[in-house]
């Protein structure tokens, strides 16, 4: 279990925790302090930056209250399929909503990410974006919130695995979920800032893949797949591996993978990665 599990799920997944979805969660007044802000989460992220240039000891006091920061205010963990059918037994409202990231990138209007609730009209979907601060959501080609049915948006998020596309559970702050985004290595700001960026917002997933050997034929589809850069190939014995190090556990190789040679495993079994987030 990852810190945010003990911290916000009682040792269990946090992220299927019903209070973590509540409106009283939300509209609680002690938790003010760290309403989710666009215009302070963007201030930190270029402090970020800066601090790149910093001496290392200042690197090595600032770093981590910085990314703390960050993740009280958004934070996002990766999610294989079977865990999102699960939040989806929990809430009782999907919405589909531009992503604000690819937007961020240069991408045209792509509906990829899914805001989840336990109210019948969104309510707390809209709270969050207009207290936001960004008029992101209202502009004329990304407004609007599109409500989906859970069927609908899990069958979108089955063809999402086919392109390549890992899922991830945000909070808006903390430990509030606000949604889950269909996320890809080139645009997703919550892997780029964790892979590329140093920055640790978005933890792996509370699983690690492995392949059987057995049932491995080499053909490479899972490798074309992971947005992890995580599996290699053997030309000697002619079939994929998986460096766990580097495994988010999203399952996104499974879905490629024809010769059903590929399977989760709980991390906390697997002691090499048990404590690796
Ligand atoms: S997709 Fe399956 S069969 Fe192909 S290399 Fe990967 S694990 Fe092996
Ligand atoms: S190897 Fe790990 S990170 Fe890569 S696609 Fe498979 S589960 Fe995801």
């Amino acid at each position: 279990m990852c810190e945010y599990c003990h911290k916000h799920g009682e040792g269990k997944k946090w992220y299927l925790q019903a209070n973590n979805y509540s409106q009283d969660l939300l509209s609680d007044l002690k938790r003010r302090g760290i309403s989710f802000d666009a215009n302070i989460l963007g201030k930190d992220l270029r402090r970020w930056e800066e601090l790149k240039k910093a001496p290392f000891l200042v690197r090595a006091i600032q770093e981590p209250r910085t990314a703390e920061r960050v993740r009280n205010m958004h934070f996002g963990q990766v999610l294989p399929i079977e865990d999102v059918e699960q939040i989806f037994g929990i809430v009782n409202n999907v919405v589909r909503l531009s992503c604000f990231c690819r937007r961020t990138r240069g991408v045209k209007e792509q509906r990829y990410c899914y805001g989840v609730s336990v109210v019948p009209q969104g309510d707390e979907a809209k709270q969050v974006v207009s207290s936001s601060g960004m008029g992101f959501f209202s502009g004329a080609e990304t407004g609007g919130l599109e409500k989906v049915s859970k069927e609908e948006a899990l069958d979108s998020f089955r063809e999402y695995e086919k392109e390549g596309l890992c899922h991830s559970v945000w909070t808006a702050p903390t430990p509030f979920v606000i949604g889950i985004c269909n996320c890809d290595r080139s645009d997703c700001g919550g892997i780029r800032l964790t892979v590329l960026g140093g920055m640790p917002i978005l933890f792996r997933a509370e699983y690690v893949a492995e392949i059987d050997p057995e049932l491995c034929n080499g053909c490479r589809a899972c490798m074309r797949v992971c947005p992890f850069g995580a599996i290699g190939y053997s030309a000697g014995n002619k079939i994929a591996f998986i460096d766990i190090g580097r495994c988010y556990g999203c399952g996104i190789c499974r879905a490629s993978c024809t010769k059903d040679a590929i399977h989760l495993r709980d991390r906390s079994s697997v002691p090499a990665v048990a404590n690796l987030w």
